[in-house]
């Protein structure tokens, strides 16, 4: 239908005049400017002239940008704030707009310059800003991410991948949790259990290798754990038994990941032990809490062939440092440190309990542990009387794990480890 000339004109005067009075008595508040919007797709398609006033008048973004100050991390204020929001607009910056100019904002920037062929160093210059502000701005375009490179999932992450890979381990028998999408300990574990029946590194972070095998057809179900034979005599590891120095425990876990803070505190992320011996432990804290013994501490766990031999080497430069010969350095060190391979950490099943602040001896989780750890399958492995047989200075800090079947029988005998064994 052909409109009549003079309709046109009449309208385009209308729009004009509706313009300028918005223009003229609006202040800039979201609210009128959502009016306006509304009623600007209500008026017929308005003529190049008025398009171009109208962006001019009320386009919020248009004002120009100050050009003395390079936005950039640590800056703050309504600059920064203004520029978050209009890249949060276009899909560059998912962050919040707080007007603080931290790394979020940085990267953002950077992506805007890149996709506007701007130098892309993260801070918001003259040049970036007026483009940012001007019509030339476009719209995030994300780059295509290469095929199916899995990303690497680690402790902390919280997503829908997470979830799939839960749920996958739960399939497979790693996994007993809740498919929360929340990588936390007991993830991590079952990825390391995963890892460790697979073949695959122990690192407990899910990157393309795991992955891969994780989601792979043919992915092995878990073992059944082992369960511990109690005929099967204790490991001895002393310096005349030693281990090689590519012994390594096969079922160890993260103490941190498996024991809750509640029972004790465990020094350090990394400490390790043998599954079984680490749920004993466990055991053990929660029933000495129930007898109002608490604040139990686990200083060392599992030790490397490697870790031993640092230890053993910094001891012995520590002694030399004091003016001693590196034989007698050597010699000394011996009486507290053992030789590398000769530790009984070695094995995953020993660990040093403490309580913080204090040397644990004499103390009331001391004489508990001395007199209880027994009835958990613990040891007192290295004793005062014994010291002759153990060639190790007393330790009543240093429990080992042997299965309640060995344990109450060495209590029963007064007997260490190399006289029970018949080695002594
Ligand atoms: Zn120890």
């Amino acid at each position: 239908m052909r409109i009549p000339k003079i309709t046109t004109i009449l309208m385009i005067a209308l729009i004009v005049a509706l313009v300028i009075v918005v223009a003229v008595l609006a202040p800039r508040t979201i609210s009128d400017y959502n009016t306006l919007q509304t009623e600007r797709s209500a008026t017929p398609t308005p003529t190049a002239n008025v398009q171009s006033m109208m962006s001019v008048t009320i386009d919020p973004y248009n004002t120009p940008a100050p050009t003395a100050v390079l936005l950039k991390i640590g800056i703050k204020g309504d600059g920064v704030k203004k520029a978050q929001q209009r890249l949060k607009d276009l899909g560059y910056y998912s962050g919040e707009v707080d007007g603080a100019y931290g790394t979020g904002t940085a990267e953002s920037v950077k992506a805007f310059q890149e996709q506007h062929e701007l130098e892309s160093d993260g801070v918001a210059g003259e040049n970036t800003l007026n483009v940012l502000y001007s019509d030339l701005a476009q719209t995030f375009v994300p780059t295509p991410t290469p095929d199916i490179t899995p990303s690497s999932l680690s402790k902390g992450d919280k997503n829908e991948t997470v979830s799939l890979m839960q749920a996958r381990l739960k399939e497979l028998g790693y996994y007993s949790g809740a498919v929360d999408g929340d990588f936390g300990g007991g993830t991590q574990e079952s990825v390391r259990l995963f890892q460790r029946q697979n073949g695959l590194d122990v690192d407990g972070i899910a990157a393309q290798m795991t992955l891969a095998a994780l989601y792979a057809a043919d992915a092995k179900k878990a073992s059944e754990p082992k369960a511990f034979d109690p005929s099967e005599l204790p490991i001895l590891v002393n310096s005349k038994n030693t281990v090689d120095k590519d012994y390594m425990p096969e079922d160890l876990v993260t103490l941190k990941n498996v024991i809750p803070s509640s029972a004790a505190n465990i020094k350090g992320n990394a400490i390790e032990g043998d599954r079984t011996a680490v749920a004993a432990l466990q055991t053990m804290f929660e029933a000495a809490i129930g007898e109002g013994i608490s604040d139990w501490q686990v200083s060392a766990g599992y030790r490397s062939f490697k870790y031993q031999q640092t230890l053993f080497d910094q001891q012995v430069a520590e002694y030399q440092s004091e003016g001693m010969s590196k034989s007698r350095a050597t010699s000394a060190t011996k009486l507290t440190v053992a030789d590398p391979g000769a530790s009984e950490h070695h094995t995953g099943l020993a660990f040093d309990i403490t309580v913080a602040g204090t040397t644990f001896k004499g103390t009331k989780q001391q004489i508990w542990l001395t007199k209880n750890c027994w009835d958990y399958g613990f040891i007192i492995r290295y004793q005062e009387d014994k010291e002759d047989i153990t060639g190790i200075i007393a330790e009543c800090w240093h429990v080992r794990y042997v299965g309640t079947e060995h344990s109450l029988t060495m209590l029963d005998k007064n007997q260490c480890l190399e006289e029970y064994l018949g080695q002594a």
